[in-house]
């Protein structure tokens, strides 16, 4: 199959390649890495790895403590990669992001602390079908441990959110809505903005798991008007093991710490402890130093392109990959078909074969795919599918990995006799 010539105004994912040196790395197929999991986590440019090794190398020690020269550096550095989060995420402040080890500890983050103070036995609390199970066993927990009911706003046969549950649930009046912009498992953009003046007419805070979306697409959580953020470093090209939760900054002074010891305090006596203001109430112990200048790093790099290019790069390919694959009999597509409403992120179904068998002979193709429930196994459950094969795309892909993903397609269905 040939797929026509790359749009001009698309920029050449091939190109930045050459930025990512993993690509250099020989696949044991003999083929190029065809990279279509980024989804789970990317790879890393240059940039990021080289900022890595410098802070390691030249400008390491432990933050907020020393008074000597290169304490006082490492800790501007860290505030500075502080301050490079919440200009990307559109954040009011930077004294309102948080760091974390990654989207998951953000989430618990809030709901042990805002969830233990502020949720009482018979409130409601409201997620929906479609969230990474890190959006959503925190909040059973805390539904256990405090009597209150969580329910789970619906998902059409399409993927979207279902809009009138929504509506039907908020009029319930729940504390908080915790939702995905994006869903790694259906590729599913949902609208936000629209979702959060709901919720917030209805009185409920708005918590968005912002993992797929950040990394992918402009995102500002002013003017979103949600109330938390998370987010992971290592899927938007940084390091893994350092991620960021963002919140408003009456609600995050008002919540306790999450975890306590060195760092996070004000003064402590025998008696008892005064925490540090906020973000520091909430980051005890030694951060990740180091990969706070990587992520830094991962932001300038994808400042650099612009991240509505980024969108427009990635929404070209979904509406490639989205045309060629339809065009496959026995291969099902899930979530919405719309670009507008649909990442880069496509999860399939090949009819008579396992999405692991499928991602096995996938790799002997030099195409690199996940398959598997996705940490979204009420959403398998929701079309009644043990798991999915799934295809991400992000800025170093091009219409050639479009063409990988299709022949791969085609050898498996031949392979199986199901083409
Ligand atoms: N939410 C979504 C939508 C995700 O895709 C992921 C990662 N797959 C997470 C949360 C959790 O991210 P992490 O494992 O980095 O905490």
């Amino acid at each position: 199959m040939v797929i026509e010539q790359q749009r001009a105004d698309v920029f050449d994912g091939a190109a930045l390649r050459a930025d990512f040196p993993v690509f250099d790395r020989p696949h044991r197929s003999g083929k190029p890495l065809a990279f279509l999991d980024s989804a789970a986590s990317a790879p890393k440019p240059r940039a990021v790895i080289d900022a890595l090794s410098d802070a390691y190398g030249h400008h390491y020690a432990n933050v907020h403590r020393g008074i000597y020269e290169l304490s006082e550096d490492a800790t501007a550095r860290f505030e500075g990669a502080r301050a490079a989060v919440a200009r990307f995420i559109g954040a009011p402040s930077e004294r309102e992001v948080v760091f974390v080890r990654n989207a998951t500890e953000a989430i618990n983050l809030v709901a042990y602390s805002w969830g233990r103070t502020n949720i009482r036995a018979g409130d409601l609390i409201l997620s929906t079908e479609m969230e990474h199970h890190a959006n959503l066993v925190p909040w059973q927990q805390l539904a256990t441990e405090t009597g209150a009911t969580l329910e789970y706003v619906a998902i059409t046969d399409d993927g979207r959110l279902d809009l009138d549950d929504l509506r039907r649930r908020l009029a319930r009046e729940p504390k908080l809505l915790a939702i995905n912009h994006v869903s790694n498992a259906l590729g599913t953009i949902n609208p936000v903005a629209e979702i959060t003046q709901l919720a917030h007419d209805a009185g409920a805070l708005v918590l968005l798991d912002a993992a797929q979306s950040v990394p992918h697409m402009p995102v500002s959580a002013t003017e979103l008007g949600i109330d938390f953020l998370a987010l992971s470093g290592h899927k938007m090209l940084g390091p893994s093991g350092i991620g960021a939760l963002w919140g408003r900054r009456a609600l995050l002074e008002a919540m306790p710490p999450f975890m306590t010891g060195g760092s996070m305090i004000s003064k402590v006596t025998l008696a008892g402890t005064t925490w540090a203001e906020v973000p520091l109430k909430f980051e005890a112990g030694t951060p990740a130093i180091a990969e706070a200048a990587g992520l830094a790093a991962a932001i300038g790099y994808l400042e650099g392109i612009g991240m509505a290019k980024v969108r427009a790069h990635e929404r070209f390919l979904f509406e490639r990959a989205w045309a060629a694959l339809s065009d496959i009999g026995g291969v099902r597509l899930l979530g919405p078909a719309s670009p507008d409403e649909h990442a880069a992120v496509i999860s399939l179904v090949i009819d008579g074969i396992h999405p692991h068998d499928v991602a096995t002979i996938f790799d002997g193709h030099g195409v690199a795919v996940r398959a598997g429930h996705h940490c979204a196994q009420p959403v398998m459950a929701r079309y009644d599918l043990p798991a999915t094969t799934r295809a991400s795309f992000y800025v170093y892909n091009d219409l050639d990995d479009i063409e990988r993903l299709t022949d791969a397609i085609h050898a498996t269905q031949r392979l199986f006799g199901t083409a």
